[in-house]
């Protein structure tokens, strides 16, 4: 009985009118249960997934070269039919070589294969087959050769689909070929086109000249309007622009929804007091500059608001964030709420702890510092109110942390927080305000997109007496000119930082460690204070080092990258990074953020040790090139591509597909503005049932969008 119910069901999932975007691919015509797990890792699990699994290049068989026409050291795609196909064994029996002759009738072609015998299985005299690779000359110059062409046999009725066009070339998996792959999304896509249904509003299409989604699906995958310019400019294509309007339009949609929907909620209105912010600015000895003071009127006028605030603080190492965060704090204790302030690591945790605990020890506030090991006493002061500014990990988002009314969470350092993370704070207090700072700029791009819900204020403005700074690649063999350098600066008095990627020495990696430079240092400056700072040192020992170094006990500081916060000696002018070939580009701005302090000329030297690769010449040159973190930070977008930065999980934002925020940033803009006034327009989707469900689909188990 059981067994008749379960085929009926499949029946009716066979027929085509019961089947939805979210059918299982198992469900189509020609996919098994086998072809299904091999379509799975592809990341294809329904139909709506084959339908947007895009080809990630195209070939152009429309107008595929005679051979005679093939140019040598070119990647060039051929037909032509099979004359021989044999396997030789090399003189010494060494190797198998599978040998292919082809011909066209104005050339033969001879392909080769290397211990792949088993290939003649699979072709036969007479056919027709297209191969792509690059071309050669043979050894005596009678015949061009392709080594390990990739190839598509071609049948008789597959003219269609493979050849005469521009085909389009799928990333296959092993178990199922790009031939294969391009034949079932030909017939998928005539057989559920019905299920794309075009559901951007009719006005917002014709306002930016965007074609119909059907239309761009189908022409995305088997060009034919436009298939000159896909085979000369891939993804430019107005098929592509649609489609990657459409992503980033779901994408800016479901922040802008998120923001809508925020505003629309209660949040917290502070008092405007102001006795204990003036009794902080007369302790702190100097005095604000205009970005800070600018930055922070805009802070108070959110927190007055009885909105929950969502800012971000844009701004570059050194500008001076962390008074403002403490500014802030002071506000909502003031009113007699808490603040937190959380830190992506437990050092950057305890270094804030550290400064802002004397930053603040005169005015008499409580501050705690709150890690993953911490228990009892802290976890009890925070949920009876006694502590008044908490300073932590993600440790505070944990379940187990109670606060008796959280008014004001700062999150510092960016990309580790993303929308989910936000939302997790908010819980934490009836709708705190949340305010975030990157201390390495991000491009606008990807503010646009990971912050698109926020606001965004930017410190533009360095405290007085900043200079820019020298930055200098040198290599390994250069040490002497090193030196030299570092003993001028030392013997005018300033003082100097050096810092390595590990502790101590490890098998695993063959790196110089700052154990070892501290013993080489030591040898090298016997005449010199030189102290040493990791992150395996008890707290209490750092602290003692780093204050010596700070009242100018110490001459050289010999680090790893616990430098990267929280220190500020206005008379260290030399940095001298090692492996900085090994450093990121975000890192190695942070890191040099800490010289140039005292309006001293200051020097970054950046020691390399070759070999290195492509993109870490990159890095090192843009770090010579410019002390501005928003170009670093631009570069380092443009090297790294925006891949590494949707993690979706960290992010909590989907994925892209088609679009790339570098090459398509214009699309980006347009798709915002109309996403941000619809979300104005109709925050509740009313009108538009068919984007509301196709939004959702896309946000799912990332967050509730829209109140229902
Ligand atoms: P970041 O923005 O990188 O977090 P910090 O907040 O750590 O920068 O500030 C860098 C240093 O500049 C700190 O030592 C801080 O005391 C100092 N500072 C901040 N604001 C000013 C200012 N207006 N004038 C002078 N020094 C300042
Ligand atoms: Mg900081």
């Amino acid at each position: 009985m059981k067994k008749a119910e379960d085929a009926g069901h499949i029946k009716t999932f066979n027929r085509s009118s019961k089947i939805s975007c979210g059918t299982p691919v198992q469900y189509l015509k020609g996919v098994g249960p086998a072809r299904a797990g091999l379509l799975s890792r592809l990341g294809i699990n329904t139909i709506e997934d084959i339908l947007y699994y895009f080809p990630w290049r195209y070939e152009d068989r429309k107008n595929l070269k005679k051979i005679c026409a093939l140019l040598l050291g070119e990647a060039e795609t051929v037909s032509g039919e099979v004359v021989s196909a044999e396997v030789v064994t090399t003189p010494r029996k060494r190797m198998k070589i599978f040998e292919l002759g082809v011909s066209d009738g104005t050339g033969h072609l001879k392909c080769k294969w290397f211990n792949q015998p088993f290939l003649k299985r699979y072709f036969k005299e007479g056919e027709k087959v297209i191969l792509s690779g690059v071309v050669k000359g043979s050894l005596y110059g009678t015949s061009l050769e392709m080594e390990n062409p990739d190839f598509e046999i071609l049948g008789k009725e597959d003219g269609l689909i493979h050849t005469s066009r521009i085909v389009p070339v799928y990333k296959a998996t092993e178990g199922i070929s790009p031939k294969q792959l391009r034949t079932l999304m030909y017939s998928t896509i005539n057989s559920s086109q019905h299920l794309i249904e075009d559901y951007i509003p009719e006005d917002i299409l014709k306002r930016n000249d965007l074609k119909p989604l059907l239309w761009s699906v189908k022409e995305t995958h088997f060009p034919e309007e436009f298939s000159d310019i896909i085979a000369l400019n891939r993804m430019k294509s107005p098929g592509h622009r649609r489609l990657v309007f459409d992503e980033f339009f779901l994408l800016e949609l479901g922040l802008a929804l998120m923001k809508k929907k925020e505003t629309l909620e209660k949040g917290i209105s502070f008092k405007d007091g102001g006795a204990l912010i003036n009794k902080f600015l007369q302790d702190i000895p100097f005095k604000l500059t205009g970005a800070q003071e600018r930055v922070i009127r805009e802070i108070k006028s959110d927190m007055l608001r009885p909105l929950p605030m969502n800012r971000l603080i844009h701004g570059d190492v050194g500008c001076g964030k962390t008074v403002v965060a403490v500014i802030s704090m002071l506000i909502a204790v003031e009113s007699g709420y808490q603040a937190c302030l959380m830190a992506p690591t437990e050092l950057l945790a305890e270094q804030h702890f550290i400064n802002i605990h004397k930053m603040i020890e005169r005015i008499g506030l409580q501050v705690v510092l709150l890690t993953s090991s911490s228990k009892g006493r802290p976890l009890d002061d925070i949920s009876q109110g006694a502590a008044h500014i908490i300073i932590g990990t993600h440790a505070i988002i944990q379940e187990s942390v109670k606060f008796k009314n959280l008014g004001l969470a700062i999150i510092d350092e960016q990309h580790k927080f993303g929308v989910v993370q936000r939302a997790n704070i908010r819980r934490k207090g009836f709708n705190p305000d949340i305010l975030i700072m990157t201390a390495t700029p991000i491009p606008r791009t990807l503010a646009l997109t990971l912050y698109g819900d926020l606001d965004i204020s930017i410190i533009d403005e360095l405290p007085g007496g900043r200079k820019p700074i020298v930055t200098k690649v040198f290599f390994s063999s250069q040490k002497e000119s090193i030196h030299a350098l570092i003993k001028e600066e030392l013997s005018k008095g300033r003082q100097a930082y050096v810092v390595y990627p590990l502790i101590e020495e490890s098998e695993k990696l063959d790196l110089k460690s700052a154990i070892e430079g501290f013993e080489a240092f030591k040898r090298i400056y016997h005449d010199r204070r030189i102290g040493l700072v990791h992150g395996r040192m008890p707290h209490d020992e750092r602290e003692a080092v780093m204050s010596k170094f700070k009242s100018g006990d110490i001459d050289m500081l010999i680090a790893t990258t616990v430098i990267e916060v929280g220190i500020d000696v206005p008379n260290a002018s030399l940095m001298l990074i090692v492996h900085a070939e090994r450093f990121g580009l975000a890192q190695l701005h942070q890191l040099r953020g800490r010289i140039g302090r005292g309006g001293y000329d200051s020097y970054c030297l950046l020691m390399a040790y070759p070999p290195f690769s492509e993109e870490a010449k990159r890095r090192l040159k843009a770090m010579e090139s410019t002390g501005d973190g928003f170009k670093i930070a631009e570069e380092d977008l443009s090297i790294r591509g925006h891949g590494d930065f949707f993690g979706t999980r960290q992010s909590g934002i989907p994925d892209l597909n088609v679009a790339n925020i570098i090459r398509d940033i214009d699309i980006l803009e347009i798709s915002r503005k109309e996403a941000f006034a619809l979300a104005d327009a109709d925050p509740e989707m009313k009108e538009y049932p068919l984007l509301k469900e196709k939004l959702q689909r896309k946000w799912t188990g990332r967050l509730e969008l829209i109140k229902s």
